[in-house]
């Protein structure tokens, strides 16, 4: 069976760079009747964060990620907390001290700092393993411990960045368990992947130059090696760097509370280094776990591009609408409206978000773009008489446009869409105007907003009353 995992440490929130660490691993167990973990990787007391753990499973959760195995769903190995698994690491220490592998070292860090000094000075690499202590006491709380490597060439194959090979300049003494009592990273994840039975370890590829430590590791503890599979990094859009939360990667959470879609930030960064090898774009959930494969995530980097989500974001807004219906659709808008949309009725707000749903590149925009369908908006004379297709004609012939479009208007027997587009083209005849010029006058008369949709389906929804109220005020105005 294949078991995955996904192991955040909870140092902060979980970013756009790093969730798709999350993604892969989902989609290879689902798509392998497999399973996958939440493991928190909370050794590190110094950088933990109160409240990051439940960002995390927010995150996860808010995507569709369940995790078979975890905290909140538990599991057959729990603790999935590793701080509160330290009797489990201190038990695989001392099989290590047992086999003469791993040596307690009381070095000061004043000492290893000099060390490293000698080795700058001298121009040779600093390799711990070279300045290991004489006599090294018996292990004990309080003493770090540290890993007696055995130098040596490694080969091993990344499921993404190929066959690799090291010789054994890269190995080292590599601190297992810290002054602390809690174990390192490099320990404690081999430990609780052999524990927790996982298949494929899959991660990003800032552990790739550690892999030969972790080798060695498994070969000492008797462990067999899972499946490697480095994940190449989310670029910053700029170039060529890590995307990081200093280069304004957004958490993920940021992006829901924007109105970014789950579906559409799900399919956008599983794409984002992997494609199924067609010019397909959009993808379900359900699609992503019937297509995904290692063998087509890209080994180089792929740079993070929010236009793009937001154009996917459009797409699925769009596609749930036409798929789903607009109730599905207008069941998610509830915290994306304007203020004064706050006392409108449910009927509706669905009219207005069903004439405005394919002009959406997120939910927020729904803030934006639909003030006037609620409200009078502020007569600003001035976009009127500085409108590029308007600014040519005079006060006074744009005073006696508006008139002649309120009476036919006010003329119109049924209220809807069909009549009010033949009275709009009537108004082109009439006038001898461009569709331009007559409607963006009209446009802007109802609106007072840069955008609105199709003139016709504004007004429809806007409803009689309000529209030749706003057309009159704005005459009188002129
Ligand atoms: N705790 C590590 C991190 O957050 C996880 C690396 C791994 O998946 O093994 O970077």
């Amino acid at each position: 069976m294949i078991v995955t995992r996904f192991a955040p440490s909870p140092t902060g929130y979980i970013h756009i760079g790093n969730v798709r660490s999350a993604i892969y691993p989902y989609l290879l167990a689902r798509q392998n009747n497999g399973k996958m973990i939440l493991r928190i990787e909370d050794t590190d007391r110094a950088r933990y964060v109160e409240g990051a753990t439940e960002l995390i499973e927010d995150t996860l959760e808010w995507l569709g990620l369940k995790w078979d195995e975890g905290p909140i769903v538990g599991g057959p190995h729990v603790p999935y907390f590793q701080s509160e698994r330290k009797e489990i690491y201190h038990a695989y220490a001392r099989k290590l001290i047992e086999s003469g592998r791993a040596y307690a070292d009381p070095t000061p860090p004043e000492k290893i700092d000099e060390y490293r000094k000698k080795c700058s000075q001298e121009k040779v690499p600093f390799l711990y393993r070279n300045f290991r202590p004489d006599n090294p006491p018996e292990w004990q709380p309080g003493i770090p411990l540290r890993f007696k490597t055995e130098p040596k060439s490694y080969s091993w194959h990344d499921e993404v960045m190929g066959d690799m090979h090291t010789g054994p300049e890269v190995l080292d003494d590599i601190i297992l368990i810290k002054k602390d009592g809690y174990p390192t990273y490099n320990f404690a994840h081999i430990v609780d992947d052999a524990e927790m039975g996982v298949t494929h370890v899959m991660r990003g590829v800032e552990y790739l130059s550690s892999t030969p430590n972790y080798l060695a590791l498994y070969e000492a503890l008797g462990l067999t090696r899972p499946k490697l599979v480095s994940l190449p990094h989310i670029l910053a859009p700029q170039g060529n760097k890590k995307l990081g939360k200093r280069d304004g990667a957004k958490s993920v959470t940021e992006y829901r509370d924007d109105g970014v879609l789950a579906e559409a930030m799900l399919n956008y960064l599983a794409c984002l280094g992997w494609n199924d090898g067609t010019e397909q774009e959009i993808y379900t959930m359900d699609e992503l776990i019937k297509n995904f494969s290692l063998d087509r995530i890209q080994s180089s980097g792929a740079r993070y591009d929010e236009t793009k989500l937001l154009w996917m974001n459009g797409q699925w807004i769009r596609r749930i609408f036409d798929e789903q219906g607009a109730k599905v659709l207008y069941a998610r808008t509830q915290n994306f409206w304007p203020e004064v949309a706050k006392d409108a009725s449910d009927d509706y707000r669905l009219k207005v978000l069903s004439i405005i749903y394919d002009r959406l590149k997120t939910l927020s925009d729904l803030r934006e773009m639909t003030a006037y369908f609620f409200a009078d908006p502020e007569i600003d004379l001035d976009l009127i008489t500085n409108n590029k297709f308007l600014k040519k004609i005079s006060e006074a012939e744009l005073e006696s446009l508006l008139k002649i479009v309120i009476s036919k208007l006010s003329s119109i027997a049924e209220w809807d869409a069909g009549s009010l587009q033949s009275a709009l083209n009537d108004l082109l005849q009439e006038t001898g105007k461009k569709p331009a010029e007559l409607f963006s006058l009209i446009r802007i008369a109802i609106s007072f907003a840069p955008f609105s949709p199709a003139l016709n389906l504004t007004m429809e929804v806007l409803g009689r009353e309000k529209t030749l109220a706003r057309l009159n005020a704005v005459a009188r105005a002129i």
